[in-house]
């Protein structure tokens, strides 16, 4: 016997139908001899249409109402499956974020996950009855409802998981698994059996969204065998320890099962992010300083930077990415600051897309960038930035040209299947 928390998506609870398949599945792992506890998102949309009724009920909503609001779509959820559930004969029941409790920091619409209360799920496992999770929401330790940000409820899975001590986390989604890159975009892209938690989380902040990437980094701190599968099987198929999805693994373990590895396992395309070049910057030391600094104090994330080269030892232009959606406070910023940072113009260009390459084959190889730029010249794609850490390779390009850069990257790193 094992425990296991079974996760399924918005995708996956889309309408009584599929949440009746979804019931199938958990009842079926359940009579395999297994405790579970399922954790489930709102119906697919449900999310976005609740984000807008909060823009339209007030453009500078209070954060903390908004979680009122976006964190009442798994509410629904976890009731109707819990229903469906004893509708087929099972026992089950929800438990609400507050109800646990899962307590979380107060930083409304991105909190998160300080601790969760597992007596009330111990004991209902105990009983035989499955208990439903919703996930995306917790509790501040005022009471307030909060929300882990947007595809938080993988991280809540994961959380339950390590709370519970959980043999395995099993995510179920749209997708049978994690690809060599979106399959939606790139048909010929790959299933992996196997990644690593670093190449995973590699990927989810580069704009793979198949896990939220706060759930990968807390399955490897934690240690929490995680597995991602679809939820569209057949009604018969077997339980989900014969299904063959991915499974995020440590680095040791991948090398006993794969020792032909590629060079790269991942491309990923994020178009979320927005360019700002500043002219003209004093060449001096402290000027970079003068941008990044009060960027910084307005919480806003800055990712790739370039300085150019300087004009006659006097100025340089400055160029870097912001997340798109924090664009106009950033040109604020840089404004209320042209005092100090004395830059001659400020530009902005939301059209463009960071593709990034991905794998610990990096290490010990050499000339992945570089076969990373041929790739994109020959196909007269202009790099605009780059960026690189020990297992990544990121540039920035214009966005109309995403879907090509990445498919000729997945062809030219010998991805395609
Ligand atoms: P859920 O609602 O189940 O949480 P998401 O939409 O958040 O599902 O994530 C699943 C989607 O992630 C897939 O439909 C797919 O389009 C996308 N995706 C992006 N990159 C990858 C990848 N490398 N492998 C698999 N799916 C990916
Ligand atoms: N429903 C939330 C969202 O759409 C959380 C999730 O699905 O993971 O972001
Ligand atoms: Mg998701």
């Amino acid at each position: 016997m094992a425990r296991i928390v079974m996760k399924f998506g918005g995708t996956s609870m889309a309408g009584t139908e599929r949440i009746r398949r979804v019931a199938g599945i958990v009842r079926r792992q359940q009579e395999a001899g297994h405790e579970v506890a399922v954790v489930v998102s709102a119906m697919s949309g449900e999310t976005d249409r609740l984000v807008n009724f909060c823009r339209e009920a007030n453009a500078l909503y209070d954060p903390a109402e908004y979680d009122v609001v976006v964190a009442s779509g798994e509410q629904v959820t976890s009731g109707l499956l819990a229903l469906t559930l004893q509708s087929i004969g099972a026992k089950a029941r929800s438990w609400l974020g507050w109800q646990l409790p899962i307590r979380t920091d107060d930083a409304h619409a991105k909190a998160r996950i300080e601790s969760i209360d597992t007596d009330e799920i111990l004991a209902s496992m105990a009983r035989g009855e499955i208990a439903v999770i919703p996930g995306f929401q917790g509790l501040t330790a005022d009471n307030r409802i909060t929300t882990l940000g947007r595809g938080g409820s993988d991280t809540s899975a994961v959380a339950v998981a390590a709370a519970l001590k959980a043999d395995r986390c099993d995510i179920y989604t749209d997708v049978d698994g994690v690809y060599t890159t979106d399959p939606r975009i790139v048909a010929k892209a790959r299933k992996l059996k196997n990644v690593t938690y670093e190449e995973m989380l590699e990927l989810a902040s580069v704009g793979s969204k198949v896990l939220q990437t706060r759930s990968v980094s807390l399955a490897m701190k934690e240690k929490v065998r995680v597995q991602v599968l679809s939820s569209f099987i057949d009604e018969n198929a077997p339980a989900a320890d014969t299904l063959p999805g991915t499974m995020i693994v440590s680095d040791e373990e991948l090398e006993g099962l794969d020792m032909e590895r590629q060079l790269i396992t991942g491309i990923a395309a994020d178009k979320n992010d927005a360019k700002v070049i500043l002219t003209a910057v004093p060449d001096r030391p402290g000027a970079v300083s003068s941008i990044f600094g009060p960027l910084a104090e307005a919480n806003i994330n800055v990712d790739m930077i370039i300085q150019n080269v300087g004009r006659a030892d006097t100025d340089t232009d400055v160029t870097f990415t912001v997340p798109a959606a924090d664009l106009d406070r950033t040109v604020a910023v840089l404004e209320e600051n042209r005092e100090t940072i004395r830059y001659e113009k400020l530009s902005t260009d939301p059209k463009v897309a960071k593709i990034s390459v991905v794998g610990v084959g990096m290490r010990s190889h050499a000339g992945v960038a570089a076969m990373m730029f041929k790739a994109l010249a020959d196909r007269g794609i202009n790099i605009q930035a780059i960026s690189t850490s020990e297992i990544k390779v990121s540039v920035l390009i214009d966005s109309d040209e995403t879907e090509l850069a990445v498919r000729l990257l997945h062809t030219a790193y010998g991805l395609d299947g």
